[in-house]
This record gives C-alpha cells, structure tokens and sequence, in this order.
C-alpha cells in the first residue's frame, strides 16, 4: 500500500509536499546543530574560516521553525500523518539538542573531518535554486522532481559532499608531495602578476584541458570505463542525478585537475572563482530544463551539450568530453550538438549496472574478477 501511495505524482493540496519539505528542513537542521557541536569532526576547515556565523544561526533557526510549520500543515492536509509528524519530531530534535544557541568553543582540527557543513549549505541552494529551475523551465515536464532513483542519487550526493576532507588530502597528496618538484618560482610569479580575471579564464582553461584528458581517457580506457559507467548509468537527468559519480573518479579527476592549477601558483582568488563556477556549472548542465545560452554554447558546456554526452543514442557515443568550455570538443572533433534536438534516452548502452550504492562501488573490481 505504501509504495502504490510513494509513486502517486505529487499534487499540490495533499499535504506530501509540505511533509517531504518538513522532513528535508528538519533533517538539515538536525545535521547543522550537530555541525555546531562538533565542529572539528563536522566541518571543512576551509569553509568553517570564512563562515559568517550569526547569519547561518538565524538560517538554522528558519530552518526548524519552518520544518515544525510544514509538518504542521501536513498533518492538517493529508491523510497519512507520517511525514507531518517525523517534519515536527526532526525539528523539536534540533530544537532538543541545542538549536541555534550552541556554543562553539577553541578546538584543534585533526587531520581529517567529514563535510556535514558543505552539504548540509549545498543540499540547501542547490535544492532550492534548480528544483526551481526545473520546475519554471522544465525540459521533461512530465518527469517529477522525487524520479526513479533520487534517493541513490541523494546518497551519492551526501557521500561526495560529506567525503571533502579525503578529496582535499588526497588532491593535495597527489599536487603537492608526487608533484612538488615542479613548481618553479618565476613561473608563479609571472602567473600571479596578472590581472585576476585573466587568470580566471586561464585556470578555466587550464583545468578543463586535464578535465578533458582524463574525461576521454576513463571512456577509452576498458578498465577506466567501469568507474566512469557509474556516472553514465542514470536514465533520466536532473540536477542531483550528476552526482552520482564512483569515488574513485571523484579522486582521480579531483587530482587530475588540481595538480596543474597548483604548479602554475594561480592567486587564490581566481582558484576560488573556478571553483564556485564549476559548483555551479556541474549542477546546472545535468539539471531537467530547456535553458538554452544562444552562441554562448559555442563557447560554454550548456544542458543541452552535455544531455548529449550522457545519451544513450548512437551519434552520441564518447562525445562532449568537457566541462565548461565546449570549444575544446569542437577544436578535438568530438563534438556532438544537434542543434534543436534533445536526446531520445539516456544510460549506459550495453548491460546495465547494480541499481544500489554499494553495488555500484564494488562494480568496477567484480566485473574485473569475472573477466578474468
Ligand atoms: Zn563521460
Ligand atoms: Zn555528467
């Protein structure tokens, strides 16, 4: 009975949007008192300095009055009380353990914390700003925002924000101790004079140069191509299905990318520029709408040229390698953009993966056992 009631579209005045609405801002908030408790555990180091911390008290605190009032409105609108009720339980939790009140004393940060502050901040703009995207400029109306495996994709999407801490150590191992030989003073130097917003376009550059590279390789490579499948198996699209990525590909690409952007001494800066665009451009072109960009696509990775990268149909395979600049797959002839036309299917051709989140991360090494 639950799942027959789970798979009813959701309408506007049954009271499952404002319970699921509820229990996603009880949720977070319970995540974020807890992020004030244990904030060397908790929170990334890099963010945790730049935090403007009274204003994220008063965002906490909107959060858990506005979980309580959406369970609330839930509980008089639907039928089943279920969401109503675990929307007020999580926000009289958070309230429970602190709310926006607790203090935060000096600590030390070990060599490694988990990133619940960075998910529980993306989780919010990124659900807020693009659920709204797809809902004003839908590419498939008729697809829901709660699809067919959002909930993997949801891990995928907790995992990779809550693992920084190991992508930064690992990226930084890879940069700076395999890579620390070549750093070469004048070139830094050179690099840094230069005015920031041309060392943004060259970073972009740069970075998307090794993007590609790796990109193309992970699908030219048999053995690559197990951890890459995991991101193309998705068969619908929106903005959290880009997410779901393989680990390792997470810290192969990850080090890739860095690696060239540490050596040439970029000022932090334009370094931080790149990185709120690619966190914003990653979501975007996986996103379900029909935003077009006119003749900036011929320059920029758009939705659309990057639907064409993850469809399944047959002028589409290994094509549309980059991530921001779509003029890289038009200069190395593996561009793919038929102008007006969107992709019939998406997904991995072939035979298809595991459906769960561990069977996905284990995929790529059983597949190697049984080939053998
Ligand atoms: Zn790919
Ligand atoms: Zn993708």
């Amino acid at each position: 009975m639950r799942a027959a009631a789970d798979a009813t579209p959701l309408r506007v005045g049954d009271g499952r949007i404002s319970g699921l609405l509820g229990v996603f801002l009880g949720a977070l908030s319970v995540l974020a008192v807890l992020c004030f408790h244990f904030p060397e555990w908790l929170t990334t180091p890099e963010l945790r300095a730049a935090y403007p911390v009274g204003l994220l008290r008063w965002v906490l605190l909107a959060g858990m009055l506005l979980a309580a009032g959406f369970g609330a409105l839930s509980l008089l609108l639907s039928p089943s009380k279920r969401l109503g009720f675990a929307g007020i339980a999580l926000a009289l939790t958070a309230e429970w353990l602190g709310g926006a009140h607790v203090e935060v004393d000096a600590f030390d940060s070990p060599v490694v914390s988990f990133g619940f502050d960075w998910l529980v901040l993306a989780l919010l703009a990124n659900s807020l700003v693009f659920v709204f995207i797809e809902r004003v400029w839908p590419l498939r109306p008729d697809q829901p925002t709660l699809r067919r495996a959002w909930r993997l994709d949801l891990a995928y999407y907790a995992f990779n924000h809550v693992t920084v801490g190991v992508v930064l150590l690992t990226t930084t191992f890879f940069s700076e101790t395999l890579f620390g030989w070549a750093v070469h003073d004048g070139l830094q130097a050179l690099v840094r004079s230069q005015p920031v917003p041309l060392q943004i376009l060259e970073v972009l550059v740069v970075a998307d140069l090794t993007q590609y590279a790796g990109h193309r390789l992970m699908h030219e490579n048999p053995w690559l191509w197990r951890f890459h499948a995991v991101h193309h198996c998705p068969e619908e699209m929106d903005w959290l299905a880009g997410s779901r990525m393989h680990f390792a590909e997470v810290l192969f690409v990850r080090s890739l990318v860095v690696t060239p952007i540490y050596l040439m001494g970029f000022a932090e800066a334009a370094v931080n520029a790149y990185v709120v665009w690619v966190g914003i451009q990653s979501v975007l072109i996986h996103s379900n709408t029909r935003l077009r960009f006119g003749w900036l696509e011929q320059l920029f990775v758009s939705p659309h040229f990057h639907h064409w990268h993850h469809a399944a149909d047959a002028e589409a395979i290994d094509r549309n390698y980059a991530a921001n600049l779509a003029l890289l797959d038009r200069l190395f002839g593996t561009c793919v953009s038929p102008r007006e036309r969107w992709p019939e299917r998406y997904g991995v051709v072939g035979k298809p993966l595991p459906q769960g989140f561990f069977g996905q991360l284990l995929y790529p090494f059983m597949e190697r056992r049984r080939a053998r």
